[in-house]
């Protein structure tokens, strides 16, 4: 399969390409060149085939030949190594639980995935590759885990300083080996220009690679879950509305791809935090990108959302088309708290602030009789645990995974402007 960049001015490239360089020349991301349908049997009868199956169905045409058939699926058996529950909290809701994986986030899919295609296409290469990541918090300690000593591949994480949790950041400063954490004196939109600026930049002679979800392997795999999801539901018999607590916009984008697979999906709520660009844009028809603002859901503190172009080209940047399937609404801090408290009441279940923001999507959105709702859970309450804890009346069980590194010594260096960064990747 090839892929063309969304800006039209890079020639398209391959898969493997597309992988390796992560943003085209023209600074434009991917974009598939065809979408086919998976067949109606195999949508109709999901629930005869295995996890494991269903991934491979869905991503095989966009990897095409470049990965050998057995391989793929054994990079599919690695990823999907956990599940992925939905629990139900209302007559007519169910949290889609994510953070079942090594780092307790979604990310873990897309970060192992893009891991082991980029040590597949580098393993005959003397060369190593940098992968080069901003973070607004869960990114960092996914993509460090999934990469965690790869051959051949060091990887160098931004986060912006003092704005992601206590646990998200011991996650992405303490595993050492190949992996390097910088911490910023900014906000995640200045990691993630520093990021794109970094890539353009000629003196810079190491091959520098992207894993945040503008990576076409780590956004791609992301439309499993909509399936696993899908499959479980199907009995229900209710048309399925997603709500997707969004940031980057690259986990809903994934679901708008699953759709255009063929998965029925009545309609997608992107949730966000007061973070709101997208929302406005469905509003005022302008696409206006506005500074990042923090929020107690700080993975989703994103004012200028990558995947946004992609779930536009999947349109065919046709507005009103857009907002027939797709709805987006904004949530204060205080409204999450408030929703948070209100989940725990009615059901006992302990939802972490972004989760929290995908259930008051639904809320927004109003479900019909024959609709059933499902907000994407994506992050264990531990990741977010100051939070939860001072706003729900429990106590957070500290899960194995983060046992193992939250004593760990943190280590990372600081970096202020882009230059910081520059004479690092110079050395
Ligand atoms: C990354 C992240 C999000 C946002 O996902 P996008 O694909 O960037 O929209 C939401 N919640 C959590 C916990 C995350 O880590």
């Amino acid at each position: 399969m090839n892929y063309y960049s969304l800006h039209h001015k890079s020639p398209n490239t391959s898969f493997k390409n597309a992988v390796i360089q992560g943003l085209a020349k023209d600074r434009g991301i991917y974009f598939p060149e065809n979408i086919t349908p998976l067949s109606k049997d195999f949508i109709a009868n999901i629930t005869e085939y295995t996890n494991h199956e269903i991934a491979y169905e869905a991503i095989k045409q966009f990897v095409g030949d470049e990965i050998p058939t057995e391989k793929l699926k054994e990079i599919i058996k690695e990823t999907i190594s956990f599940d992925f529950p939905l629990v139900k909290v209302d007559d007519n809701i169910a949290s889609l639980e994510l953070f079942h994986g090594p780092t307790m986030a979604f990310k873990d899919v897309g970060a192992k995935f893009m891991a082991q295609c980029l040590a597949y296409f580098n393993k005959d290469n003397e060369e190593e590759v940098t992968v080069l990541v901003a973070t607004s918090g869960d990114t960092g300690g996914a993509v460090a885990n999934g990469f965690l000593g790869a051959k051949g591949v060091n990887v160098v994480i931004l986060y912006p300083s003092g704005k992601v949790s206590n646990v998200q950041e011991k996650q992405l400063t303490t595993l050492g080996q190949n992996i390097t954490a910088l911490e910023v004196d900014g906000v995640f939109d200045d990691c993630q220009e520093m990021v794109k600026t970094a890539f353009l930049d000629e003196d810079i002679k190491r091959t520098l690679t992207s894993a945040n979800s503008i990576n076409i392997a780590r956004w791609l795999p992301q439309m499993f879950y909509f399936f696993f999801a899908y499959k479980e539901l199907q009995k229900t018999n209710k048309e399925l509305v997603f709500s997707v607590p969004s940031g980057n916009f690259g986990n809903i984008c994934a679901g708008i791809m699953a759709q255009k697979l063929g998965l029925p999906i009545k309609h997608f709520v992107a949730s966000t935090n007061i973070n709101d660009t997208v929302p406005n844009y469905l509003v005022a028809g302008v696409y206006s990108p506005k500074p990042s603002k923090a929020t107690i859901s700080n993975a989703m503190d994103v004012g200028n959302p990558s995947n946004f172009i992609r779930i536009r080209e999947l349109f065919n940047n046709d507005l009103e088309a857009l907002k027939s399937a797709f709805s987006s609404y904004s949530f204060s801090d205080e409204e999450t708290r408030e929703t948070m408290k209100k989940i725990y009441g009615d059901s006992g279940y302990v939802a972490d602030p972004h989760g929290a923001v995908g259930y008051l999507g639904l809320k927004k959105y109003n479900l019909q009789a024959n609709e059933f709702g499902v907000f994407l859970e994506t992050a264990h309450p531990v990741k977010f645990l100051d939070v939860v804890e001072e706003t729900l009346p429990v106590k957070v069980a500290i899960p194995v995974q983060i046992q193992k590194v939250i004593n760990n010594k943190k280590v990372a260096i600081k970096v202020a402007s882009y230059e910081d960064l520059k004479a690092f990747l110079m050395k």
